[in-house]
């Protein structure tokens, strides 16, 4: 067992009281290693240096070149780490070894080396004003930043967070999931052999209920990045409210994928299990929604059913593997709960039981569901597992009309060879991102985040980085001989 210590003000210490909470390999039950579960008074701590380091040290006064220079160090650093890590966050989490080589450790590693550089471009404007005066905006940091995540992409998102807060000046008390906390305590050492600053990051692991509460409700943070569940998310909009704390809240989804009669079959199908299945389903802008045209509804379901009965199930650390265990026995039985409740509301035609011979470990077939309505709760409510709801729609506009009747508006997938069609449909999804002809592209580049219930704010791209600045105008009279009007305003 690995006994793993919490970051804070640079040093890696235990919680007062020494609590330490089990981290459990969802595919053994094996108890792989431990940490430290964090109390208020050790969050404040956290809170206390971050403060620190951002009130009174260096951090935000170096230039976005220096802070980047630490970036790069950290994005090698994680390179010459990537076995290991990805190691560890595939026996932390069940997420099968291809993911974790090719998708969490390397993208986490490209994304702290993307925003080094891509920082400078976040910049003030010199504005066109009617007066005599020098007129222009600075892009500053907004200071100490909470950021709180959830289990399924762990290092990735610890990595999305962390790189475009810190490169930007701000420092940051971070609390991942409970559930998978390993890989970011693995982070923490990296920071330290990159020798950040100390109290710039802070890494406090335990209980989202008294830590994200006492996070998001803290008078000393200025403001919170959120991603979680939509029912957290609104109470940690309700504990921000303490400050008025800036905002980000990436939330939960139920994402449309589209298929429309003129797709190429073959990468629709393939795409669209991706969609739903890569993860164990476990991705909040999973297409858990499935709008297939009448015309090859029939055709369409054959082939995917046929497909997912090919997936291999089991060992997530063996690369052949495609779909692992989910990460908790309370994840496996929710998601066992919303099948059986799905049995009273459609059609099951493939998996939906636990797989023969995997008893141990949290594992569940893919599970299909037919001729589903799209105001049954297995299509509105998140299930956030490896079960698709296949709806049949007479034609795109109806198509379009199922994909939107949703409370939430995270992804839309769309698959079609015209074009044209398409660039009107995502037009019309109300929805953050959509996906046409593919699925899950993401880009340290372009923005993702949430319409509707899913959230609000921006993760990624230049609108990414903006969320973490806060904008101040600055206005320098320049009127010749020095006599402003505001100087004779009073004619005393
Ligand atoms: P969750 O909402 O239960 O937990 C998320 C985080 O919030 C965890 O770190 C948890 O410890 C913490 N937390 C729990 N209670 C809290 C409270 N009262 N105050 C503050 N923080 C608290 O979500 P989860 O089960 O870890 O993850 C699954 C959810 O995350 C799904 O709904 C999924 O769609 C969503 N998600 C969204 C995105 C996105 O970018 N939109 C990405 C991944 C996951």
């Amino acid at each position: 067992m690995n006994n793993y210590q919490m970051y804070i003000d640079g040093k890696f210490c235990e919680a007062e009281g020494g609590a330490r909470t089990e981290s459990i390999n969802p595919a053994t039950e094996e108890r792989i290693a431990s940490f430290p579960r964090a109390g208020v008074s050790d969050l404040e701590r956290a809170i206390t240096a971050a403060r620190r380091a951002y009130d009174e040290g260096d951090w935000p006064k170096f230039s976005t070149f220096e802070r980047g220079q630490y970036l790069i160090r950290i994005a090698h650093l994680i390179r010459e780490s990537a076995y290991d890590l990805s190691r560890i966050e595939t026996a932390d989490t069940g997420k099968t070894s291809k993911q974790t080589t090719f998708i969490d450790i390397p993208v986490a590693a490209n994304s702290f080396e993307y925003f080094a550089g891509a920082a400078v471009e976040v910049k003030g404007e010199t504005l066109n004003i009617p007066a005599p005066a020098l007129s222009y905006t600075l892009r500053e940091p907004v200071g100490v930043v909470g950021a709180i995540t959830p289990w399924n992409y762990p290092f990735l998102m610890a990595a999305w967070k962390i790189a475009s807060s810190i490169i930007l000046g701000n420092t940051v008390v971070f609390k991942p999931s409970r559930e998978a906390s390993l890989s970011c305590l693995e982070l923490a050492k990296i920071l330290e052999r990159a020798e950040l600053p100390k109290g710039v990051v802070n890494i406090v692991t335990g209980e989202g209920a008294v830590l994200g509460e006492a996070l998001a409700s803290s008078m000393d943070v200025d403001m919170l990045t959120f991603t979680g569940s939509t029912e957290v998310g609104r109470s940690v909009m309700r504990a921000a409210a303490s400050n008025l704390k800036r905002l980000t809240l990436e939330l939960g989804g139920k994402s449309p994928n589209i298929v429309l009669a003129d797709c190429d079959l073959e990468t629709a199908a393939n795409g669209s299990l991706c969609a739903i299945f890569m993860n164990q389903g476990q991705m909040c802008v999973a297409g858990s929604r499935l709008i297939v045209e009448e015309k090859i509804y029939d055709k369409f379901l054959e082939l995917l059913v046929a497909k997912t009965k090919k997936l291999k199930i089991g060992d997530p650390a063996d690369p052949a593997t495609d779909i692992g265990p989910l990460i908790t026995e309370k994840q496996k039985k929710r998601v066992l709960d919303y099948i059986s409740i799905g049995k009273k509301e459609a059609r099951l035609v493939v998996g939906g039981g636990v797989p023969a011979g995997l008893n141990k470990g949290y594992f569940v077939e893919p599970a299909i569901f037919a001729d589903v309505r799209n105001d049954s709760r297995i299509a509105q409510e998140e299930i956030f597992g490896p079960v698709l709801c296949v709806l049949k729609a007479k034609d795109a506009d109806e198509a379009v009309r199922i994909a939107n009747d949703t409370d939430y508006g995270l992804a839309g997938m769309l698959w079609t060879k015209d074009l044209a069609r398409a660039t009107s449909i995502a037009r019309s999804l109300r929805c953050g991102t959509v996906w046409v002809n593919t699925f899950g592209g993401f880009y340290n580049e372009a923005p993702f985040g949430g319409y509707k219930q899913s959230g609000f704010g921006r993760e990624l791209g230049k609108e990414g980085l903006l969320e973490y600045t806060q904008v101040k105008h600055v206005n320098v009279d320049l009127t010749p001989g020095g006599k402003t009007l505001v100087a004779s305003w009073f004619n005393v």
